[in-house]
């Protein structure tokens, strides 16, 4: 049946609800289940296996097994398989694009920008597979050789957020699969769908029994804590809250776990005087509204010069109360709901804080009154310095705007937090860019773009925004060691 006629019920129907573990789908142990919920109509969509502890070792139980022989597979074979697993995710866009919005609310055509994304990974990856090198040497004194090989990490545990759940999922697997590592892959709770219609297609792909398991559950900490603490598991990569990241940190210590954390973000977009105002609002809009602003990349504070601001702001808010909000699947939408309630009400108190501390909101500003999580597009112009969203993470549809006179004290005030991932900067300056991209502390910077992410650049931040570099060339070394032969002659 195709995707287009294919109804929301037998799309979720089609998806497995089981946990994938050594390549079987089974019931949770005790056969508990948990609840997906669509996020723009507080309705359930299905119920999906709840996994224990228990179910979580069984999952580590299979990778470790299925290690070797995964390890010692041709690096060609891997990356034939990748491939195969894209064309898939081509083939089956629509479905999984629809499968996106119903569990995370995105509206279609983003969720449809996220499938190419979370593909890319695949055909990426796929591709990166038989470019693992080594390299062999002279010791300097002449006296011996030295062989340098690279070889995978073994068996991962990757945790994966709610926000992009395709494309943080092939983000992960793909390099562990194309590096020969086995892995147990966990979702959020909220949108353990896609995961499994992934698990899914890895498997159709041709992904052997055991290399990739998928572990759903109600309960991350007690579920996930025993796993994480066996010496068996040798790799832990991790995308959500720096809070959450953290402690997930101090509990990969004890076996000195390698650990990558893909965290949160506090943007700033930067707009020096200079800038192609037209460019800067484009910019801003999809710096700050993809993905609902639900987005660790999200512009989550916006720098303008004094002498633009106010026009900016202007522009802004005009672009921005235009878009249409509502259900993900209702044509022209552009702005789906939150995910839940909390993030709805979390997004509410940081913008009621900032108008009690005296900012002005020129759109937006509360939550629709309907069933479902939505929040009005909004922008605050003239955002006081204490205001708590200018150092919180927002993840919403909020645009707080601030004013500077000087270069320098814009890229002090962008560098003015425990964050790190990304910055944007616009100008037609080529060396005020320069300085720009050398002096702000993160790990990317958008240059006159408000979208940075692609399957071949390193992602990834600085400070408290994480550890390691997630695509591009980086992101398949994050799944191996390198090991080295001193060869005496
Ligand atoms: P989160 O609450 O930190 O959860 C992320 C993942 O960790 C989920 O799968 C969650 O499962 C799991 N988890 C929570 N507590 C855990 C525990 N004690 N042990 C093991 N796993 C645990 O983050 P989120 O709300 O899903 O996502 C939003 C955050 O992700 C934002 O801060 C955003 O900036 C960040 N993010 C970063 C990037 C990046 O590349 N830097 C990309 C996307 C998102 P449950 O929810 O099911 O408990």
């Amino acid at each position: 049946m195709s995707a287009v006629t294919q109804s929301s019920e037998e799309l979720i129907e089609a998806v497995p609800k089981q946990l994938l573990i050594g390549g079987a789908w089974r019931d949770a142990d005790g056969g508990r289940t948990l609840e997906v919920e669509n996020p723009a109509s507080g309705e359930t969509l299905c119920a999906v296996a709840d996994a224990d502890p228990g179910d979580a070792m069984a999952a580590l139980d299979a990778a470790v097994d299925a290690q070797a022989a995964w390890a010692a597979s041709a690096p060609r074979e891997r990356g034939e398989l990748l491939r195969r697993a894209w064309e898939l995710m081509q083939e089956r866009g629509e479905q999984l694009a629809r499968l996106a919005t119903l569990e995370m609310g995105k509206p279609l055509a983003e969720a449809r920008q996220e499938v190419a994304y979370a593909a890319d990974f695949l055909r990426w990856f796929g591709e990166e597979a038989v470019r693992v090198h080594g390299r062999y040497s002279s010791a300097p004194d002449g006296r011996g050789r030295l062989l340098t090989l690279k070889r995978p990490v073994g068996p991962c545990l990757l945790i994966t957020p709610w926000n992009f759940p395709l494309a943080m999922g092939t983000r992960k697997l793909a390099p562990a699969v194309a590096a020969g590592c086995t892995m147990v892959l966990k979702p959020a709770r909220q949108t353990p769908l896609c995961t499994l219609a992934l698990a899914r297609l890895m498997e159709e792909a041709g992904l052997p029994p055991g290399v990739l398991n998928v572990v759903v559950s109600s309960s991350s900490g007690a579920t996930m804590g025993p796993l994480i603490a066996d010496p068996r598991l040798r790799k832990l990569s991790f995308t959500g809250s720096t809070e959450i990241g953290r402690a997930l940190l101090a509990q990969a210590a004890p076996n000195v776990l390698r650990a990558s954390m893909e965290l949160g973000g506090n943007a700033p977009f930067v707009v020096f005087e200079d800038a192609d105002l037209d460019a800067a609002v484009e910019g801003a809009l999809v710096a700050k509204m993809r993905n609902g602003g639900e987005a660790c990349t999200a512009a989550n504070r916006f720098l303008v010069h004094a002498s633009l601001a106010d026009d900016f702001a202007q522009r802004l808010a005009a672009r921005m109360g235009a878009l249409r909000v509502g259900p993900g699947t209702d044509d022209g939408v552009d702005v789906g709901p939150l995910i839940d309630g909390v993030q709805r009400d979390k997004v509410h108190e940081l913008v009621t804080d900032a108008l009690e501390r005296g900012a002005q909101a020129l759109t937006g500003g509360e939550p629709l009154e309907r069933a479902g999580y939505f929040y009005r597009p909004t922008v605050l112009h003239a955002v006081p310095d204490d205001a708590r969203l200018l150092r919180e993470e927002i993840f919403g549809p909020v645009a707080p705007i601030t004013t500077f006179e000087r270069d320098a004290d814009a890229i002090a005030a962008a560098n003015a937090t425990e964050y790190g991932l990304v910055a944007y900067v616009y100008t037609r300056d080529l060396a005020r860019a320069l300085r720009a991209i050398e002096g702000l502390e993160t790990g990317m910077v958008g240059v006159n773009r408000g979208l940075v992410s692609n399957a071949a650049a390193p992602f990834g931040g600085v400070k408290h925004s994480g550890i390691g570099r997630e695509g591009g060339a980086e992101g398949i070394d994050e799944y191996l060691e390198t090991a080295y032969a001193a060869i005496e002659l």
